[in-house]
């Protein structure tokens, strides 16, 4: 029995994780997500009660115990984890214990222009941040934040923790249909992309029950919408079969790599079997290359 610890669960893109809940009392976030897993609630600036470090790591020494073949230990909440007073401690406990583990961290990235927040997250193997919008009006709008968090600074926060980030930084783009699932929208995110590369772009929509009343996107215009994205590694949320594969030739392969990565599950969802097998081929002629950013492999021009 744990207070702070759940799963493991396991990860389409982080394999097996163990996560760690940094507010098990109630939801503890400065945002209040249209699309929100959990119950909608006032947003706050900080985790009441938060739980000790000394507590969360007697909990994950012993799940290490009981489970030894997880791939990461994630750190998350019932909120939003920067908001944990003692994360700066708790990280370096974590870096101690977890041996060949990886430690993740997911994040709304509402703190990420604090120094010390930067300070802490590059101690950390996989951060995970997420930018929905890049305009005002549209990230007032999905992300409902405090009044006081604006997403300029966000970006500005981010583009410099990339500078000092030698580990693994991927955003995370939830599209809600109606709101961010737009042309300039997603322009705008790819300017802001442009200024922040991150190793890698998550581009999902809502595939839970959310707080509010929003619906998600279908796979097809998740694909759509990465277009505009420009060159970016993007892994995109693959719900449902394509109603049709494509036949790509020799030429449309690499045009379309040197264009953007594809991952393997982007692959396994467009490309007819045929342009997969001429894919087997470029590859084993060396044209094309696999690469493994945070756990998606890639398909990139050699
Ligand atoms: S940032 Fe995460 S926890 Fe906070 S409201 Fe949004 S989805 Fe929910």
């Amino acid at each position: 029995m744990y207070n702070y610890i759940f799963g493991p669960v396991a990860s389409r893109r982080f394999g097996l994780s163990l996560g760690i809940d940094l507010s098990p009392a109630q939801k503890s976030c400065n945002f209040d997500c249209l699309y929100c897993e959990l119950e909608p609630a006032k947003t706050v600036d900080r985790i009441e009660t938060p739980p000790s470090v000394a507590a969360i790591v007697a909990e994950v020494k012993r799940s290490l115990e009981e489970y030894p073949d997880i791939d990461v230990i994630t750190i998350t909440a019932n909120g939003e984890p920067t908001l944990y007073p003692d994360l700066d401690r708790l990280v370096d406990a974590l870096n101690e214990i977890k041996g060949d583990k990886k430690l993740l961290i997911l994040s709304n990235a509402s703190r990420i222009a604090d120094p010390e927040v930067q300070k802490v997250l590059r101690k950390i193997d996989i951060v995970k941040l997420s930018l929905d919008c890049a305009t005002p009006a549209c990230f007032k709008k999905i992300d409902r934040p405090l009044k006081s968090i604006d997403v300029e600074t966000i970006i500005s926060g981010l583009e410099a923790f990339r500078k000092i980030c030698d580990k693994a930084l991927i955003l995370e783009i939830l599209v809600v249909a109606g709101i961010n699932d737009k042309p300039e929208e997603m322009e705008a995110l790819k300017k802001a992309l442009d200024r922040i590369r991150p190793d890698r772009v998550d581009l999902g929509t809502i595939d839970r029950p959310p707080a509010y009343d929003v619906k998600g996107v279908s796979t097809q215009k998740l694909e759509e919408l990465s277009r505009y994205l420009g060159h970016h590694p993007i892994s995109i949320m693959h719900k449902e079969k394509p109603q049709k594969r494509v036949d790509f030739t020799r030429e449309e392969i690499l045009a379309t790599l040197a264009r953007r990565p594809q991952s393997e599950a982007d692959v396994a969802y467009l490309f007819s079997e045929k342009a997969r097998k001429k894919l087997e081929v470029l590859l084993h002629e060396g044209r094309v290359k696999k690469k493994n950013i945070a756990g998606v492999t890639f398909y990139i021009p050699a």
